[in-house]
């Protein structure tokens, strides 16, 4: 990337919406509150490669906050706990209408770094720290 393409970046993000930056909700690794946590599941999250999953309740369209995957670092999976005795942390949602500058300005509150996005009251995917860099810089970021 260079300073230009960056410049440029940033004048059209404060016309972009969240609906153009997400992770469309069939591609976002998630589980449910009804998860074991034994040692399948947590190689399964581990695998995954994701620091923050969605956790839903019944279907995958009712979201019910983010498991923090550092959270589970010293968790030792032979005692197969339920995902019921962690701390899931709150979402924040936004509708697929929200400004991007708008949902930067929530993400440096600091409470999460993923919002759920919602179109007439239906999730319709996610949106993190790094989808909205990705749309100043105008490039993809690779994750390690
Ligand atoms: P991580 O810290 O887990 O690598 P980032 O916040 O850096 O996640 O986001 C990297 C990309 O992966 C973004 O496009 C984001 O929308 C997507 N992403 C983040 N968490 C998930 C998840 N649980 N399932 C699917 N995609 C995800």
């Amino acid at each position: 990337t260079d300073s230009v393409t960056i410049i440029r970046g940033a004048i059209d993000f404060q016309d972009k919406v969240a609906e153009s930056a997400i992770t469309s909700l069939d591609k976002v690794f998630m589980i449910t509150i009804d998860t074991i946590l034994d040692r399948k599941t947590m190689t399964e999250i581990y695998a995954s490669g994701y620091s923050r999953i969605p956790v839903y309740e019944g279907s995958h369209k009712k979201i019910k906050g983010v498991l923090l995957t550092k959270s589970l670092i010293l968790y030792n999976p032979d005692e197969a706990l339920p995902l019921k005795n962690f701390d899931i942390n709150p979402i924040i949602v936004v509708e697929a209408s929200t400004s991007l500058v708008d949902i930067l300005n929530s993400f440096q509150e600091g409470k999460c770094h993923m919002a759920l996005v919602v179109k007439e009251s239906n999730p319709i995917g996610i949106i993190t720290l790094e989808d909205i860099l990705e749309e100043i810089i105008q490039e993809e970021i690779y994750d390690e």
